[in-house]
């Protein structure tokens, strides 16, 4: 099967980490079509996956554009289309992997005749996206033969949001389960080179950006006893620089410049996770998915997420982890003091949590599953054959 994905981002975020392990199934046969240039491409080279930039500049519509950006936006669109329409006859198929890729590989399809998947990475609701961007979206997606839906939530808001239940499939992302083996060696490194070893280490992993909440741990924090630390892992991918500013203030305004390091992009998040006491997911509007949050698990370490969204899916509270209401600092900070005051528990917890990934988010069985959909649904091959 010879598959054209294509995806707006440069920079590597959750939807291009899920993409980047579907497409290792397929190298050799599959290209990947970016319609910006960076550290993703670079990525994708690594690991032998044929890549193109097909754009020369960012497409400047965002998630909460309104519908007058987006046709602003169509002299850009127009070039990139005649590519992908072209390039497309090569391959069975076009997987869109992000909403600009959905309307590039929506139009490339009904050009070129050949099948649309849609991979859905997002909430589509209004906490994310403009009712106009959301619409189109919608409308877009119900052309293609297959939508992938990276979770239960992301999937019922898209049938709320008007999207066909017929072709909506929900595939978690997987995740290489033998990447996870513990180093005791490299995280008890870290601790040391980053000054942590008497301390309680909270991580964050995640972009920074207002949703995601990292203002709401550092408050959490200042409610924390002294030697709890947090360490944030990840960059202000697109463009929050205002955020970043913000949240160097906090950490001013509440005393805390000896408690939290900014570690920004890292690609040693395992380690990172291994070396934590316990990881901390923040976001403030439902989440699609949550990979930090599996990823978490996987690493045996503790884990609180927001209880919104994808991460009612992955953590039962109490059982593999704890879900605290999304933007509170108080509960937030209880949690944390109770997982930090009762060691055994939490440890308990974890290695429930780590079985329990290993067992639901596998990326061989998760990849499978990826492949059944795409001959059956989107080829429509029949398993009889
Ligand atoms: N991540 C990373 N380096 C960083 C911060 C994050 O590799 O410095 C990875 C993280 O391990 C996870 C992904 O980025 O695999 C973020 O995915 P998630 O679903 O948590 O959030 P998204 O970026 O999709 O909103």
């Amino acid at each position: 099967m010879k598959i054209l994905f294509l995806d707006q981002s440069g920079k590597p975020g959750g939807a291009e980490l899920c993409l980047l392990d579907i497409a290792m199934c397929h190298r050799g046969q599959c290209l990947v079509g970016l319609f910006e240039d960076g550290a993703f491409r670079q990525l994708l080279e690594e690991n032998q996956i044929a890549v193109q930039i097909l754009s020369q500049a960012a497409i400047g519509v965002r998630k909460q554009s309104s519908w007058l950006a987006g046709l602003k936006s169509v002299r850009q669109l127009a070039p990139l289309i005649a590519k992908v329409v072209h390039l497309s006859r090569q391959y069975d198929l076009i997987y869109a992997n992000t909403q600009k890729a959905l309307v590039v590989g929506a139009i490339a399809s009904l050009v070129s005749g050949r099948p649309l998947v849609y991979h859905l990475h997002d909430i589509l609701s209004l906490e994310h996206f403009s009712s106009t961007n959301q619409r189109l979206a919608v409308a877009l997606a119900n052309r293609a033969r297959l939508v992938i839906a990276n979770s239960q939530a992301s999937r019922t808001a898209f049938i709320e949001a008007g999207g066909n239940p017929e072709t909506v499939h929900v595939v978690y992302n997987g995740f290489h389960l033998q990447q996870y083996q513990e180093n005791h060696n490299q995280a008890k490194i870290l601790r040391l080179t980053l000054e942590l070893q008497e301390k309680f280490v909270i991580g964050h992993f995640s972009r920074l950006s207002p949703w995601k909440g990292q203002h709401v741990l550092l408050e959490a924090l200042s409610h924390c006893s002294e030697n709890v630390v947090a360490v944030f892992v990840g960059d202000a991918l697109f463009g929050e620089q205002d955020y970043v500013q913000q949240l160097q203030s906090q950490v001013d305004h509440l005393g805390l410049r000896d408690r939290v390091t900014f570690l920004g992009f890292r690609s040693d998040v395992i380690p990172l996770m291994q070396m934590c006491d316990l990881v901390v997911h923040t976001s403030t509007v439902a989440e699609p998915f949550g990979r930090v949050i599996v990823e978490a698990m996987l690493c045996g370490t503790p884990v609180i997420a927001a209880k919104a969204g994808g991460a009612l899916e992955l953590v039962e509270s109490g059982e593999t982890g704890w879900l605290v209401t999304p933007g509170d600092v108080h509960e937030l900070a209880d949690a944390i003091a109770h997982c930090q005051q009762n060691s055994t528990e939490a440890a308990a917890i974890a290695q429930r949590a780590q079985h329990e990934a290993q067992r639901r988010f596998n990326l061989d069985t998760i990849n499978q599953q990826s492949a059944h959909l795409l001959a059956s649904k989107a080829l429509k091959i029949s398993s009889s054959k």
